[in-house]
C-alpha cells in the first residue's frame, strides 16, 4: 500500500499555515507527526491534496511550566518528550503516564499529544486525563487566537470544533487543584499495537476526607470521550467510601453508548466501564488522601 499524490508545505509561521489552510480548505490537512495521517492516506480513509506540516514553525515543541499558571504542551511536543518530562511526571503524572503508554516506541518519537487530541478518536489516551483537569485548547486561525476547553472541542469520531483557516497551536493544562489527583486506567486486547477498548480516567480533589471535586472521563465507549456527570455528582461532597465509590461506577457505565465492535462487545466495555471507573477513584482518592495528609 502506498501513499497517493499529494502537495507537501511546510510553512514557517502559523500565520502562513492558517493562510494557507483558509485558502485550500477541506482540499488541505495538517500534519504534525503523520502517525495517524499518513496511515489513513495510505488506506485511503483520507485524501488531502496538500499537507500543511507543522514541523518547520519554531518553537512548537516547546513545553513550559508556570507554577502559577499551569502546563503549556506545544502543538509539536512528542508523545516521548511528554512521557518522560520531569515536571509533567511530578505534577501531572497522569497526563505522562498515558503518553507513556500510547502507542509504541516508535510511534512515540514521532507522534504528538496534540495530534492525538486533533486526530479525535474516541478512545485517544491522552484525552481523558487532560479533560479531567479541564485543558483547553490554543486555536489559531485567520481571526486570531481563541481558547476552547477540550470538552468542547469534539463533534463526533474523527470531528473537532475547528472552523476552516484553524490549527491547534497548544494545549493548556491548569494546575491540578489542591489535595487533588488524578488516575488514568484503560483495558485493550493487544496490548500496545492495539488502541484502548474502554479508557477511563478520574480526579478528585479532598477536603476533610469529601469530594470537593470529581471528574470522570469515560473514552472508547460513545462518538466521543464524555464525562459521566450524574457519577460525579453522586460523589460530590461526599465520603469517598468504597460503596460510594461502587454506587458511582455503576452510574459511569450508565451514562456510556458503548458499541461492538472488533476488539470489544458493547456489554463487555459497560462492564469495564464500571471496573476501571472504581479502580481510578479508588487510586486518585488515595493519591489525594495522601497529599492532604
Ligand atoms: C500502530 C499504531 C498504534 C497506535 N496506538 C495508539 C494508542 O495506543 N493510543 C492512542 O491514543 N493512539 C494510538 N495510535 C494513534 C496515533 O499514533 C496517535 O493518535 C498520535 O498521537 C497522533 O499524533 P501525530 O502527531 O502523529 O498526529 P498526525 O498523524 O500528524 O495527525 C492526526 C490528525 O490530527 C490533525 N492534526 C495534527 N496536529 C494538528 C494541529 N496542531 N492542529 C489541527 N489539526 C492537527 C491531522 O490533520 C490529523 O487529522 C496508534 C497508531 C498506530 C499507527
Amino acid at each position: 500500500m502506498s501513499l497517493p499524490k499529494f502537495e507537501y508545505i511546510a510553512p514557517k509561521t502559523i500565520q502562513e499555515a492558517c493562510e494557507i489552510l483558509e485558502k485550500l480548505g477541506d482540499e488541505a490537512k495538517v500534519m504534525a507527526g503523520g502517525t495517524d495521517l499518513l496511515i489513513k492516506m495510505k488506506h485511503g480513509a483520507a485524501g488531502p491534496k496538500a499537507v500543511v506540516g507543522l514541523r518547520n514553525i519554531k518553537g512548537l515543541s516547546s513545553i513550559e511550566f508556570d507554577p502559577k499558571s499551569g502546563l503549556y504542551i506545544g502543538a509539536m511536543a512528542l508523545l516521548r518528550d511528554v512521557a518522560s518530562h520531569p515536571t509533567i511526571q511530578k505534577i501531572y503524572p497522569a497526563v505522562a503516564y498515558a503518553a507513556s503508554q500510547t502507542a509504541t516506541v516508535q510511534i512515540r518519537n514521532m507522534g504528538t499529544v496534540v495530534g492525538n487530541i486533533c486526530n479525535a478518536a474516541p478512545s485517544a489516551d491522552n484525552i481523558p486525563p487532560l479533560m479531567a483537569l479541564d485543558a483547553e485548547l490554543m486555536v489559531v486561525g485567520p481571526k486570531g487566537e481563541r481558547r476552547v476547553a477540550l470538552k468542547d472541542f469534539f463533534k463526533g469520531p474523527g470531528q473537532t470544533s475547528l472552523k476552516r483557516g484553524e490549527l491547534v497551536s497548544a494545549v493548556f493544562v491548569p494546575l491540578p487543584p489542591p489535595n487533588g489527583a488524578v488516575s488514568y486506567k484503560y483495558i485493550s486486547q493487544r496490548s500496545k499495537v492495539d488502541i484502548a477498548a474502554v479508557c477511563v480516567a478520574a480526579m478528585v480533589a479532598v477536603d476533610r476526607g469529601r469530594a470537593q471535586k470529581v471528574r470522570i472521563v469515560l473514552g472508547a465507549v460513545a462518538p466521543t470521550p464524555i464525562r459521566a456527570k450524574k457519577a460525579e455528582q453522586l460523589l460530590s461532597g461526599k465520603k469517598l467510601s468504597e460503596q460510594a465509590i461502587k454506587k458511582a461506577s455503576r452510574q459511569a457505565s450508565q451514562e456510556c453508548s458503548p458499541i461492538t465492535d472488533m476488539r470489544a462487545s458493547a456489554e463487555y466495555r459497560r462492564t469495564m466501564v464500571e471496573v476501571l471507573t472504581a479502580r481510578a477513584l479508588t487510586e486518585a482518592r488515595d493519591l489525594a488522601c495522601g497529599k492532604s495528609g
